[in-house]
């Protein structure tokens, strides 16, 4: 539960893994048919059609499978959290932390922060099984991470802070609206979070993502020069690029243009370097511009404000009827008590839940837009059907349409290669690689 509102603020750093792939090629790793053959007329649809043959048999059921756990996932992690939450009230773990925060501090911002220091770590860690199996045990089962246990149970502990120092500041900010303005608190509240998750995009390049990864920066060569070049033709104020070791975590690619302001900077993992070829990194950086350029950072802080604000309401509407069955009895005084939280946050991952197709349709719409930019300004149509290629291990090529309009916060593999094949045909691109952007 506390993971989804976690989620909701850390996608926006939508730059941060837009684009992810796995292993490479399991089927065939030379060029596809359609690279090779060059007719004089291209069908879109049989060169992309090509690409959905070379996935088949185990390694097309294997996507499949890893796709279709993870929208159960959603309903697990639901319903977990929502026992997470029973548990902390009808035991009254909640009324006796709050208890606790009361008889240390008169204050009642420092009663709000002494709960949360406490309530986040505590929900985390019952939290923790699911966790494991999703983060660590079904990465694994499926050959997507490189972590060892250890390993990921250091980088869940630097999680754990920084999820516990954002949810502190997050929550000192609505207990104050809810004492102050027990009217119009969702909305203000929505406004909050919104800038609470610009200030992240801002930060997270600088002081969150090193804490996982190292970054450096690409030696010169002809990779970062094509990068810089692209930067400059689309307004990027940026002079250099960074690469990061992501490979101890995962065999995904990666890459994104991210920050705002001073912060910005673009970075690529090391699979990406060490798994794609030159036409790809340039059809997969131009995507992660695209982001950029469109100002997707800011769109999506602003969607995502109006779909907090919706949720905030939905609990203002709904915690009469909530409280009556389950926290009144149990030492809850109100909504502004923060003894009151954890269905507080039951109320909102309910809400969010609902709300999965329309969170993955305003990501999905941002996405949609970044490849077409990026076709454009890399005119790479083949390195990027190679690139989305590559994703399809952990990601469903063909799902059906109420599918993907559920789920789905990216196109299809099977969307986007046949965008890209569509520009091909009808954009005439020329040799990839020789000819950069140039009309
Ligand atoms: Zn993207």
């Amino acid at each position: 539960m506390l993971k989804h509102l976690a989620t909701l603020l850390l996608l926006f750093t939508l730059g941060t893994s837009p684009l992810q792939a796995a292993e490479p090629d399991t089927a065939t790793p030379s060029v596809t048919p359609a690279a090779q053959a060059a007719p004089p007329v291209l069908d879109p649809k049989v060169a992309t059609q090509a690409f959905m043959d070379r996935l088949q048999g185990e390694a097309r059921a294997k996507s499949d499978s890893y796709a279709e756990g993870g929208y159960w996932l959603l309903l697990w992690n639901l319903l977990y959290g929502l026992l997470v939450a029973w548990l902390l009230l009808s035991r009254q773990i909640s009324a006796h932390i709050r208890d606790f925060a009361e008889r240390r501090s008169q204050g009642k911002h420092r009663q709000v922060l002494i709960y949360a220091l406490i309530y986040t770590p505590l929900t985390t860690l019952l939290m923790l099984p699911l966790s494991l199996y999703e983060g660590y045990f079904r990465e694994h089962q499926y050959g997507l991470s490189n972590l060892s246990l250890a390993g990921w149970l250091g980088e869940f502990g630097i999680a754990l802070l920084v999820n516990t120092l954002l949810m502190s500041v997050a929550l000192l900010g609505l207990y104050a609206l809810l004492r102050r303005q027990p009217r119009s608190w969702w909305a203000w509240g929505g406004v909050g979070g919104a800038g609470l998750i610009a200030l992240l995009i801002m930060i997270a390049p600088v002081f969150i993502s090193p804490l996982f990864n190292t970054y450096k920066p690409l030696p010169q060569g002809q990779i970062r020069d094509e990068i810089l070049s692209m930067a400059r033709a689309n307004g990027i104020p940026v002079d250099n690029v960074y690469y990061f070791d992501a490979s101890k975590q995962t065999k995904r690619v990666s890459a994104n243009v991210s920050g705002l302001f001073g912060t910005t900077r673009i970075a690529l993992n090391d699979n990406l370097l060490q798994r794609t070829s030159l036409p790809e990194i340039r059809a997969v950086m131009a995507h992660e511009m695209g982001h950029y350029v469109l100002n997707h950072s800011f769109k999506l802080a602003l969607y995502m404000s109006l779909l907090l604000m919706g949720g905030l309401l939905f609990i203002k509407l709904s915690w009469d009827w909530a409280a009556e069955r389950f926290a009144n009895r149990h030492g809850v005084r109100g909504i502004s008590d923060p003894a009151g939280l954890p269905l507080l946050v039951a109320l909102l991952s309910v809400y969010l839940f609902m709300a999965t197709p329309v969170f993955s349709t305003i990501i999905r719409s941002a996405e949609t837009e970044a490849d077409l930019f990026g076709l454009n300004a890399s005119r790479e149509p083949d390195g990027f059907a190679e690139a989305i290629f590559k994703l399809a291990e952990y990601r469903k090529l063909q799902p059906g349409p109420v599918e993907e309009f559920i789920f789905f916060d990216h196109p299809s593999g099977y969307q986007r290669i046949y965008a890209a094949m569509r520009w091909k045909a009808e954009q005439r691109a020329t040799a990839p690689a020789a000819t950069p952007s140039q009309p």
